[in-house]
């Protein structure tokens, strides 16, 4: 008997996460499944019944979620949920296991036939690295998938009857924070900046939960070596031994690591360690876009495969291949020889500095739920470049104060949106984002801000500015 079928699970909350926890935990034989949420819809509901009927108990509505059931072995929470949440801390007093969706599917893969983990975290860049590493990986002819927080759920992909050789698997800190036993085959700290800080509690809490992705880790310990931080993770983390840390830059790499020399991508760190060699990997011509934390991004989804003996050729193939996802610095159009690129998805200060460094001339579209952040740095790295900025959401002051400090001279233009609810006035954003900017600019809309005062997700956000552009060509 492995177990499953006498522990007793609650499962905390049933989004996509819960449900594929409860229905996996049923699967491998469970057979005291608990779930709970305090949310109670029709769709819920449906869900419920299908698991009921494989011998579940789901409760839902208001108060499901008071109190923790006397009788439980393990809690299986989501990612929503933070950590002082009553009932985790409930759990925790009461000296339970708590796991992560990412615990679960490490414990349920069938380790006769697991395919190893590669696996990838960081404030930023974590979506577009997995699926460039997934790229490589095919381009190698392995079969190989994007999972967890991107692509396929984990659990899908560890219970898939005709098992995958690898798996590149996105990990957020939400996830990371309740993982204890994972061992990466290899794994990748991009970048540690402020994000999500309300969640963790604290700057140090969030940063330590991203290093728990190196615990274990068996081959490669790939870090950014512009991020201090991300070294100091892995010299900090318990790994197997003989496990290697490997640092990605955007300078010429010493031995034990890839970079750049001239255009070319190349490996000092799977290649014979003799003072001399250096494997070319692709050019930068390779990559789109090549702006240079997408050339980072390469770089650490290149170490990722070559950590996974995947050959110098396959690298090259599969960045070629590789497109980015929606709204990820997505060119819209050219108006008049001004540009229009959307990164919607550039939902947090770093992230929106790494694309304005990408252009020289720019004029910033900015502005939602800044979630806690500020903009000091930001605005000082960036300043230069700044032909002029508009700014609209909740909290656009915020990023106007940082202006004002340190750079009062850019034109900096407010729009007035309703404080919540819908923006119906995107066309007033760009239309003052053509006036600020001159033949050759790049009005770039980067937010540094969560979407959600204003629209639905990022997705849409993106979509808002890119139907308002085609009006301003338009016309
Ligand atoms: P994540 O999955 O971590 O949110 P994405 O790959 O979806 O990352 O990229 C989100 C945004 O973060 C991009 O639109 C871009 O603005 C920014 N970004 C991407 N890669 C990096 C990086 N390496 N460093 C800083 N910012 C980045």
């Amino acid at each position: 008997d492995d177990g499953w079928s006498t522990t007793r699970f609650v499962v905390l909350g049933f989004g996509t996460a819960g449900y594929a926890c409860a229905d996996s935990l049923l699967q491998a034989g469970a057979e005291f499944v608990t779930v709970l949420d305090d949310r109670d819809t029709e769709a819920l509901r449906e869900k419920a019944q299908i698991l009921e009927t494989l011998g579940a108990t789901i409760k839902l509505g208001p108060g499901s979620t008071a109190e923790l059931p006397a009788e439980v072995d393990v809690v299986v929470t989501s990612p929503g949920i933070p950590p002082h949440a009553p009932l985790l801390a409930a759990a925790a007093e009461r000296d339970l296991p708590i796991w992560s969706e990412i615990e679960l599917a490490w414990r349920l893969r069938d380790p006769a036939n697991a395919a190893p983990w590669l696996c990838v975290t960081g404030t930023n860049g974590k979506t577009t690295t997995v699926q460039m590493l997934t790229s490589i990986l095919q381009a190698a002819g392995h079969r190989a998938v994007a999972a967890g927080n991107v692509g396929l759920p984990l659990l899908e992909a560890v219970m898939d009857p005709e098992p995958y050789d690898v798996i590149a698997v996105e990990l957020s800190s939400y996830q990371l924070h309740f993982t204890h036993s994972m061992s990466a085959h290899s794994a990748a700290v991009l970048n540690v900046a402020p994000d999500h800080v309300d969640w963790h509690g604290s700057m140090e809490a969030y940063t330590a939960d991203k290093g728990r992705i190196y615990e274990n880790c068996q081959i490669a310990c790939v870090y950014n070596v512009a991020d201090p931080a991300t070294e100091q993770l892995v010299m900090d983390a318990d790994v197997i031994e003989g496990c290697r840390a490997i640092g990605f830059t955007l300078g010429t790499p010493e031995i034990s690591m890839v970079g750049l020399v001239d255009e070319l991508l190349v490996d000092r760190a799977f290649v014979e360690q003799r003072a001399s060699s250096a494997l070319e990997l692709a050019t930068l011509d390779d990559i789109t876009p090549a702006a240079p934390h997408n050339v980072a991004n390469a770089l650490a989804a290149a170490a990722l495969a070559r950590a996974y003996g995947v050959p110098a050729m396959a690298v090259r193939d599969g960045l070629r291949r590789f497109r980015p996802d929606a709204h990820r610095i997505a060119h819209v159009a050219e108006v008049a020889g001004v540009n229009y690129v959307d990164d919607s998805k550039a939902t947090n200060p770093h992230a929106a500095q790494a694309s304005l460094l990408a252009y020289d001339h720019v004029v910033w579209i900015a502005g939602g739920q800044a979630k806690g952040a500020t903009f000091d740095d930001l605005v000082i790295a960036v300043a230069p470049r700044l032909r002029g900025v508009v700014l609209l959401g909740q909290d656009k002051l915020l990023i106007a104060e940082a202006l004002a400090r340190h750079a009062p001279d850019v034109p900096t233009i407010t729009v007035e949106t309703a404080d919540t609810g819908p923006v119906t006035n995107m066309e007033t954003v760009v239309g003052e984002a053509a006036k600020l900017a001159q033949v050759g600019d790049t009005v770039l809309l980067a937010p540094g801000c969560a979407s959600w005062d204003m629209f639905a997700n990022y997705g849409a956000r993106g979509d808002a500015f890119a139907e308002a552009v085609r009006r301003l060509g338009d016309s």
